[in-house]
């Protein structure tokens, strides 16, 4: 069985996007998205400056985490070592854009299924070279056998120095570069510009960035060299000036490269909550009932359920809105991957949700806590409020959401949420909530020092964690961070427990509420913003 791969050759690549246009005509790509393109960054001082060039698309890694996340294997390796996928098969959950830590995925707008390179496998198995390697008129892109003593890309692999783009995500990649160029394999090592070549970047709203475009390219906040604006200007409508007739000192920037749209959106930070609402009331009514500490009337009994019940149905709701082919989510039940987190996280709100019906009819026809079912109940409660870290695990395209802190810190927000709403159950029932309001406030306490001592303080693992994490705390969401989640979120809420009121309490419980959903909402959001190609 062969073994294929690419050796891509930027030595005598001149960037004609033949290849790009080939693999638009011969797999009917959509407008506004790319299986392969071609990135252009530009570096040098002047006037010794020079353009590279360099084909980009899926590595067909020998150890690919898109395939690992996929929870319907629409998304598959095949024997032949191609990483393929069915657009038949694929429900639109965008994990395994998460998971690629290349950019090389994207969702095809007619079909609302993933799409990337996948080797013109269609070509490949009659015997055809993928239509890339054919048009190229430079012979720039070598496809073949990679374990064929024989073959030309192994030959050629035995005797050039080749690089691949992020080695150190182990993911095996298997497309080689011949002089690879430092700047455009790290896609961090540049800014990312307002403007390319022959296009405006635009933002989730397709609208241009508002930002200065009085030079041509803006200056990143990261502090990387970009085109120095300093010495010229570009008048709106108006020629390029040049002070002193000079160009910029030095320049390192991106040409030209595809854009990528954010995959996630609110949804997710809005499942977190309601997951963690779902999850936590239950948790810790049942830790604290087990403890002979919580009082197991019908009327609690049903509210600590129905609360349960409720938000996790919610929690699915999302899930389920948030597929780009919705109509086929119950595929991660029938046909599961069962390597996916999500498959895994599916099953586990299913069996809870279960759990607690059967806790709504025990009590609908009276009958006494059945504590198997409530350990049962507790113990899937913590499945459902942690598994969504081992999934974020599972996207290895954004190394931010790596943090081994993760699931404790998803089970502390469950808590803090499940005694919030436990203290207002206790409220409404007309008895003492001191338990369930210290329970909330503990565990604020601890939330506020995991966040801020534990997920930012600490070394972050790489450089894309670091740049993730820069954003939520200094960056563009350190007003939501700083002012919803830490102050509005945490600081408020513990001010008013410290009344004791019940309107205070149930104002703590809203305003922690959603002080959670701004800190999931920059959580979510920032490392999908850091690029990855
Ligand atoms: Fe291709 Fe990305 Fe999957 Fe690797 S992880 S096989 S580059 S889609």
């Amino acid at each position: 069985m062969p073994n294929f791969g690419f050796v891509i050759n930027n030595r005598t690549c001149i960037g004609c996007h033949a290849c790009s246009t080939a693999c638009k005509s011969e797999n009917e790509v959509p407008l506004g998205v790319y299986r392969t393109w071609v990135k252009y960054t530009e570096v040098g001082h002047y006037p010794d400056v020079r353009r590279n060039f360099q084909v980009t698309r899926c590595n067909h890694c020998a150890n690919p985490p898109c395939v690992r996340i996929c929870p319907v294997t629409a998304m598959y390796q095949r024997d032949d070592g191609i990483v393929e996928f069915d657009p038949d098969v694929c429900i639109g959950c965008k994990a395994c854009l998460q998971a690629c830590p290349y950019d090389a995925i994207h969702i095809d707008p007619d079909t609302g299924t993933a799409a990337k390179c996948h080797y013109c496998a269609h070509r490949t198995d009659i015997g055809l070279e993928p239509a890339c390697v054919v048009v190229c008129p430079e012979h720039a892109i070598i496809a073949g056998d990679l374990d064929d003593p024989h073959s030309e890309i192994r030959r050629v692999l035995a005797k050039e120095d080749v690089s691949v783009r992020k080695p150190e995500q182990g993911t095996a990649p298997k497309l080689f570069y011949i002089d690879g160029n430092d700047m455009a394999l790290h896609p961090t090592a540049t800014a990312v510009p307002d403007t390319f070549m022959w296009a405006d970047v635009i933002d989730e709203r397709g609208a241009p960035p508002a930002a200065d475009r009085s030079h041509g390219r803006s200056k990143a906040d990261s502090g990387t060299a970009i085109l120095d604006p300093g010495p010229q200007a570009v008048p709106d409508g108006g020629p390029i000036h040049f002070a002193q007739g000079r160009m910029a000192e030095h320049m390192v920037q991106v040409g030209y490269n595809a854009q990528h749209q954010i995959p996630w959106h609110w949804p997710v930070p809005a499942y977190l909550v309601t997951k963690g609402i779902g999850a936590g009331v239950v948790f810790v009514w049942t830790l604290l009932f087990l403890a002979g500490w919580a009082p197991s009337d019908r009327a609690t009994m049903f509210a600590v359920g129905g609360i349960g019940l409720f938000f996790t149905a919610l929690t699915t709701a999302l899930l389920v809105a948030d597929l780009e082919r919705p109509e086929r989510f119950l595929r991660v039940l029938l046909r599961p991957q069962w390597k996916s987190w999500l498959v895994r996280g599916a099953y586990i709100l299913v069996g809870y949700s279960l759990v607690l019906t059967a806790w709504l009819a025990m009590t609908f026809f009276d009958m006494p806590p059945n504590r198997p079912l409530l350990v049962a109940a507790a113990v899937l409660a913590v499945g459902s409020a942690v598994y969504t870290a081992f999934l974020f695990g599972q996207a290895e395209g954004r190394d931010l959401w790596q943090s081994a802190l993760f699931p404790f810190h998803l089970l502390l927000q469950a808590v803090f949420l499940g005694a919030g709403a436990l203290a207002i159950v206790d409220l409404a029932s007309g008895r003492s909530a001191s338990l369930a309001v210290g329970v909330f406030a503990t565990s604020l306490i601890v939330d506020l020092f995991v966040t801020l001592a534990g997920e930012f303080a600490m070394p972050h693992a790489s450089e894309t964690a670091a740049r993730a994490a820069h954003a939520i705390t200094s960056g563009k969401y350190k007003t939501m961070f700083w002012w919803g989640a830490i102050v509005l979120g945490h600081v408020a809420p513990l001010a008013l427990l410290w009344f004791g009121a019940a309107p205070a309490t149930i104002a703590a419980f809203v305003l922690a509420t959603v002080g959670l959903y701004f800190y999931e909402y920059a959580f979510v959001m920032a490392p999908q913003e850091v690029p990855n190609s």
